[in-house]
């Protein structure tokens, strides 16, 4: 094969997946990408969609967030936003709020350190879970 068509290949690989990663705000897994992807790539590997996930990360297209030893979820907003993960539905919602850049200073008046960023997790019980709760 021809090198210029195995990158044209790459390319549209690599468009689709991320293309797949903006249509939703679930903050999927590789592997639920994969499964989307498979509807237009049928031929495509769990690897390759691995191995563009990273270079598509590394190229600031997409957010890795990493939750302890759990799977990887991937975020195609990658301006700066604080998450909210259900703990019922486990959903992982963005949030629409300000950061909080108060708590920057405050960490790095209290430590001398020079911050960044900073991250943060919000956990409870979102407002559908809530609903249903209610409801029985
Ligand atoms: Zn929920
Ligand atoms: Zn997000």
């Amino acid at each position: 094969m021809k090198m210029k068509n195995k990158r044209t290949r790459l390319t549209r690989q690599r468009k689709i997946i991320l293309e797949t990663l903006q249509q939703t705000r679930s903050h999927p897994t590789a592997d639920w990408i994969y499964q989307k992807v498979r509807e237009q790539l049928p031929h495509i590997s769990l690897g390759t969609v691995y191995r563009n996930l990273n270079v598509l990360k590394k190229e600031g297209k997409i957010l890795e967030l990493k939750y302890g030893k759990d799977v990887s979820r991937f975020d195609a907003l990658t301006t700066d936003h604080y998450h909210f993960t259900c703990e019922k539905c486990h959903r992982i919602y963005d949030l629409d709020v300000a950061l909080n850049k108060d708590l920057e200073q405050m960490v790095a008046q209290k430590t001398g350190f020079s911050i960044t960023y900073h991250r943060a997790e919000f956990y409870g019980i979102c407002s559908d879970c809530q609903k249903s709760d209610a409801s029985n």
